[in-house]
């Protein structure tokens, strides 16, 4: 499949309310797209850092210049076959996972388009439906957080995530955990722990949560075994897990009872696959987490989704639970009134963005053609 074109857009698109965590608030959603071209089909990726670099060490405006200045020319006139022969041409550059993840999801698309098949049958995916979980971040009150909880399980969410930071911790999550004694929770603590927060762990720990999500900091292995080991509650690696070689490690440790898959965090779909095999190997089960993505991102990561190891409820909300105005025609929105999204029936995936969206979204844009 040869590349003749690349076309990469920065895009910034409004949130309705401002996305709260450990590491601070996102007003609105600064994504980068790709689009590659092959004769005269196309396909379209995306992948979101988040604007600045306080999730992983990659920053929204650090990929879009990556791809352009070493990655575009590596890509673009050249042919690749499969999407390990991409991994192969970036394999010299160092981390920039979600640079890579950028080209590499719209080969898939691309590669989706040239065989006319849906998306997930090129990915192995063989579930009919993939449920999703609700998240609250971090609210002004606890009043409101309980308000929205309430909302989640009135509208028949099945499993409810935390953001927990320090001053938005145990005090948040035991009159929660008293207000809903039975409903299955987790928390994510986006890596603003320690080790020294052992025994505020400890009181967690008794709290029946269904998993702890990244308690520890980013690149850290070692400490979460240590943890784990040390609690009943499993512990789910997220910003600790960006290649296979990580979660090869992360199983030879012990650093983790689950894992959650970004494609965008992990290089791309390749390496999302083969990450929830090692983990299906090693009886770890995975979920597919999500970053602030357009209904683009998240239509992929419902395709994703559909591969067997994905046993807890996903991260992947509707368009409607928190884009003002997203950028892609139709958005992602579930189907019925159960929170399950099907996956795609025609070529790829349903969600492309908008040539009007486009016009009024995007900051910056270049275009490669050999
Ligand atoms: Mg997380």
């Amino acid at each position: 499949m040869r590349i003749d074109r690349m076309e990469v857009y920065y895009v910034v698109f409004p949130l309705i309310y401002p996305w709260r965590t450990a590491y601070g608030a996102d007003p609105d959603v600064h994504t980068i797209l790709v689009r590659l071209q092959s004769g005269n089909k196309s396909g379209w990726g995306e992948t979101t850092p988040l604007y600045a670099p306080c999730y992983s060490p990659e920053s929204s405006v650090g990929v879009y210049h990556t791809i352009r200045e070493y990655f575009a020319p590596q890509i673009v006139g050249e042919d690749f076959p499969t999407a390990r022969h991409i991994q192969e041409r970036l394999k010299h550059f160092k981390g920039n996972y979600f640079s890579k993840a950028g080209i590499e999801n719209a080969w898939w698309l691309l590669k989706a388009h040239m065989e006319e098949k849906p998306l997930h049958q090129l990915l192995g995916g063989t579930r009919k439906a993939v449920e999703s979980g609700t998240a609250h971040g971090i609210k002004e009150n606890l009043d409101m957080l309980m308000g929205a909880i309430q909302k989640g399980i009135d509208d028949g969410y099945k499993r409810t995530k935390l953001k927990f930071a320090k001053g938005w911790g145990l005090e948040m999550l035991k009159p929660v955990r008293a207000n809903f004694p039975r409903h299955t929770f987790h928390i994510d603590c986006n890596s603003s722990f320690t080790l020294d927060d052992l025994p505020m762990f400890k009181e967690v720990d008794k709290l029946g949560l269904a998993m702890i999500e990244q308690p520890l900091p980013y690149d850290d292995l070692i400490e979460h075994a240590k943890l784990q080991a040390q609690m009943q509650t499993p512990i789910c690696l997220d910003e600790s897990i960006k290649s296979v070689r990580d979660m090869r490690l992360a199983v030879e440790l012990k650093s983790c009872r689950y894992v959650n898959i970004k494609p965008p965090r992990v290089g791309g779909l390749q390496a999302s696959v083969d990450i929830h095999n090692l983990a299906k190997e090693n009886g770890i089960p995975a979920w597919v987490g999500g970053m602030l993505e357009s209904s683009l991102g998240k239509g992929v990561n419902v395709e994703l989704a559909t591969l067997d190891n994905f046993v807890y409820p996903n991260d992947i909300g509707p368009s409607s639970r928190g884009i003002k105005e997203d950028i892609t025609e139709p958005k992602l929105e579930f189907p019925g009134k159960e929170k399950i999204f099907k996956p795609s029936t025609v070529p790829g995936i349903p969600f492309l963005p908008s040539p009007a969206k486009l016009e009024k979204f995007t900051r910056h844009k270049f275009v490669l053609e050999k």
